[in-house]
């Protein structure tokens, strides 16, 4: 049995102002072959992120993959484009936008957007229509910090380790029986 649980980022619904600077800040670390930085005005694209604001009247936050141990977005995959690196499941470029993970997934953490190379949107062969493939949070691959953590004003994020969470519950836990 795998030691650790995949890690993945929750977010506080309580904290959420639902700002979207979780969105931009997503967008700009996953958009570097379209020379974008991680300023405001080099954004030539359109925002695309891998994780999704929900606002309704009641709250707003932004949902984002949970790194499934079991995961049923990459068991759907029929292009095997779906994969898993350590502690991360990432969708990769063999991606054919078929929606079937966007089908598979029970908390809709992917959503299907526009591929952009070199800041010009990317045709499909033979349609002449735009590229568009499924997206979802692989928490920054490859990066030393998860984008949306550090750019939430609200600090609304966090990376959840959920066995370390757990332990923290048992010990508040026992603490409550001593009190008793
Ligand atoms: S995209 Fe959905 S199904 Fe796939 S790993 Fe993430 S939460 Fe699980
Ligand atoms: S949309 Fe892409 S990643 Fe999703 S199931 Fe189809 S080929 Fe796989």
């Amino acid at each position: 049995m795998k030691e650790s649980f995949n890690t993945f980022v929750i977010a506080d619904p309580n904290k959420c102002i639902g700002c979207k600077a979780c969105e931009v800040a997503c967008s700009s670390v996953h958009n570097e072959e379209n020379n974008i930085g991680y300023t405001v005005g080099t954004m030539t694209t359109p925002v695309i992120p891998r994780l999704y604001l929900v606002k309704n009247e009641k709250f707003c936050a932004p949902i984002q993959c949970r790194h499934c141990e079991d995961a049923p977005c990459a068991n759907a995959c029929p292009n095997k484009a779906i994969k898993q690196e350590g502690d991360i499941i990432y969708i990769d470029e063999n991606c054919i936008g078929c929606k079937t993970c966007l089908m598979a997934c029970p908390i809709g953490a992917i959503e299907l957007l526009p591929h952009y190379k070199n800041e010009e949107k990317v045709i499909q062969l033979g349609l002449e229509e735009e590229k568009l493939i499924a997206y979802k949070c692989d928490l920054c691959k490859g990066k030393e910090t998860k984008a949306c953590i550090e750019a939430c004003p609200q600090n609304a994020l966090r990376l959840v380790d959920i066995k370390e969470d757990k332990k923290n519950k048992n010990i508040k836990a026992a603490l409550g029986l001593m009190n008793l």
